[in-house]
């Protein structure tokens, strides 16, 4: 918002603020006038009302006009955000095909969640061999994203613990209970109640927002 839509609301107050001492300064005065004065004054004090009601209607448009722009900031936000994700799996997916050729980071998250899978659906770690090779990947991504990934010259210093592998929309390390996308080619497969939502786990199948406006839209056609 600019600095000139500010400055004019807090003029508006201000005009409001007088409007009403001039009120409050003609109630004082009218009750010692002639009756004729009276009425004069109350013709004033509804005109003044009517302009208080305008002034306060440019109020709410002013303040609606805010809010669409804080809403379209957090949109702007948001696709960066997704654009930092799949930047940050492109590089990942980039460094386990060139630097580690043994298993890839989403084949370790895939035998990950058929080990979870059954039963209890309670996620299971993985072994500290695949643990190393995701550690290899990530910490070369995180590398080449310091280096090279970084258009607006944010500070992107993200504590990221490389011997721990990420999941969910948030892309953290596995935290407290954990849920499972039931779609079998989700991108990110594992997320945090919180981040979705959840207190416990659901009964039956589970879909991720992502999954679910894609299952969705297949089926309305
Ligand atoms: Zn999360
Ligand atoms: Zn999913």
């Amino acid at each position: 918002m600019s600095n000139g839509n500010l400055d004019n609301q807090r003029q508006n107050e201000q005009r409001c603020e007088q409007e009403i001492e001039d009120i409050r300064r003609g109630v004082r005065s009218g009750n010692i006038t002639p009756d004729t004065s009276v009425i004069r004054f109350s013709d004033e004090a509804l005109d003044e009302q009517k302009h208080s009601i305008r002034i306060a209607d440019e109020k709410v448009g002013l303040a609606v006009q805010a809010y669409d722009l804080v809403d379209t900031h957090i949109q702007q936000l948001d696709q960066y955000l997704k654009k930092f994700d799949e930047e940050l799996r492109r590089e990942r997916e980039n460094a386990a095909i060139t630097g580690v050729h043994t298993s890839s980071p989403d084949g370790n998250t895939k035998s990950g969640k058929n080990e979870g899978g059954r039963g209890g659906r309670k996620k299971t770690r993985q072994t500290a061999s695949t643990q190393t090779a995701t550690a290899a990947a990530l910490a070369a991504a995180t590398e080449a994203l310091a280096t090279s990934v970084n258009p607006t010259g944010m500070d992107l210093d993200i504590p990221v613990d490389p011997n721990e592998p990420t999941y969910c929309f948030c892309n953290q390390v596995s935290y407290g209970e954990m849920v499972a996308c039931d779609n079998p080619d989700c991108k990110i497969e594992w997320f945090h109640f919180g981040c979705v939502g959840l207190k416990e786990q659901p009964k039956g199948k589970w879909y991720c927002s992502t999954c679910a406006a894609t299952r969705n839209r297949r089926r309305g056609k």
